[in-house]
């Protein structure tokens, strides 16, 4: 593991400069697998300039031959994450010891984007077990920083308010849509949450900009209870690796010695900034199980144009979507987020469920189940004036008691409420 602290600020020729070499060392020992792709393809591994002359490597290759993807011995191994599965079933990635300073030293730095420093306090609210990678980074990478970290979990209110009172951390680590349960929570208690005086809050899991990169519905929720204190980020258990928000919040930096990113269309050609196709991460300088040009899922964007704040690492912007999710409705293609965003934030909408199902002429056909105790005209107008005016489309509408939504959103004893259900023919 070799640290390039100022990588972000070098020239973008230098950058790309590490990054030939590092992707050179990263052909030069891989596993298994890869050695198959590249005789089944006839690649010459010391031939390889750059990063786009190699072939794909996607989720499902990932799970059938997850084991294969192994580039040390089993006795390297020190610590095994996994995908959470959501979609599918999860990824196991294997850590060596190397990879887990990788970690430390790839969360030290997201942090510093967002002037974390010696001597904050940081409250962590996302979960550190059940073999989740994120709660490991952060907890490592803030003790490489040397700011100090209070493992709280995701507990219930009550727990976090008493410790947050207790310990008065100045920053928080969590989940969006937890930070808005947090401010409904606060409400009932009579608590400001601005009076808790936390400084800065790193929300992952959920995106919080829009494809403008100003706050989306549920940023400004969130900001509208906490104040202007959030930066998004965004972690990849695969990868390994996460992206940050700067100060400026105009898309997440990269870490170029840890990652080459570049985003692709349906064809897999690269695409130019601002062009939205899917993610696409190549991880350097992992032993336990690199990868070759992996196919995220996840849509977004880039963007190369130095930062305002100084750095020259590729930005992303925030995630739109994942693939396997995208609608089309009469020619408008988006994704169910953009739904989400278009109404979450409407009075008197306590929940809701977005169904796909197939419709005719390669359309979708899109159904918007909202939970609310109204279902008056003004309010069907107001709902729909807005998702045409924010996402671009009409979908058939249909309002329900908030109790029966609840019902839809966990049918079949799910865990997680299936905000999207998505039952089109995958042919
Ligand atoms: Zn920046």
């Amino acid at each position: 593991m070799r640290f390039f602290d100022s990588i972000d600020f070098s020239s973008p020729a230098d950058i790309k400069n590490v990054q030939g070499k590092l992707l050179e060392e990263l052909i030069g020992r891989t596993s298994l697998y890869y050695k198959d792709v590249f005789r089944q393809n006839n690649i010459a591994p010391n031939e390889i300039k750059r990063v786009d002359e190699l072939p794909f490597t996607t989720r499902d290759d990932l799970q059938r031959h997850n084991w294969d993807f192994l580039a040390v011995q089993r006795n390297a191994i020190r610590e095994i994450v996994s995908t959470t599965g959501t979609t599918g079933q999860p990824q196991f990635i294997a850590m060596t010891e190397g990879d887990i300073d990788r970690l430390a030293y790839n969360e030290q730095r997201s942090f510093t984007y967002t002037g974390a420093k010696e001597g904050d306090l940081f409250h962590i609210a996302v979960t550190g077990d059940n073999l989740f990678i994120a709660g490991a980074a952060y907890y490592r990478g803030l003790i490489r920083l040397g700011a100090a970290v209070a493992r709280v979990g995701p507990q219930n209110t009550i727990r976090q308010f008493d410790l947050i009172e207790k310990l008065r951390p100045s920053a928080i680590v969590a989940v969006p849509s937890f930070m808005l349960h947090m401010a409904r929570a606060a409400n009932e208690l009579k608590i400001d949450p601005k009076d808790l005086n936390i400084k800065k809050a790193v929300l992952i899991g959920e995106s919080i900009r829009d494809m403008s990169l100003r706050s989306n519905a549920l940023g400004e929720l969130v900001e509208e209870a906490f104040g202007d204190i959030c930066y998004s980020t965004y972690g990849i258990t695969e990868g390994q690796v996460s992206f940050c928000e700067c100060g400026q919040k105009e898309g997440l930096h990269s870490h170029p010695d840890l990652v080459i990113a570049e985003v692709v269309d349906e064809a897999g050609v690269p695409l130019d900034d601002g062009e939205i196709g899917e993610l696409v991460l190549t991880t350097l300088q992992i032993e336990g199980m690199p990868l070759i040009r992996y196919k995220t899922g996840d849509i977004t964007f880039k963007i190369t144009e130095p930062c305002k704040c100084g750095r020259n690492s590729l930005r992303i912007g925030p995630i739109i979507g994942r693939k396997m999710q995208r609608l089309k409705i009469k020619g408008v293609t988006l994704y169910p987020k953009t739904i989400e965003n278009a109404i979450c934030k409407l009075k008197d909408v306590v929940n809701y469920q977005i169904e796909a199902a197939t419709g005719e002429n390669h359309s979708d056909r899109v159904i918007l189940r909202v939970g609310s105790l109204r279902a008056d005209k003004a309010f069907r107008d107001g709902i729909i004036e807005n998702l045409r005016a924010k996402a671009r489309v009409t979908p058939e509408l249909e309002i329900e008691s908030p109790d029966s939504i609840n019902k839809r959103l966990y049918d079949g004893g799910a865990r997680k409420a299936v905000v999207f259900k998505d039952v089109r023919n995958k042919d």
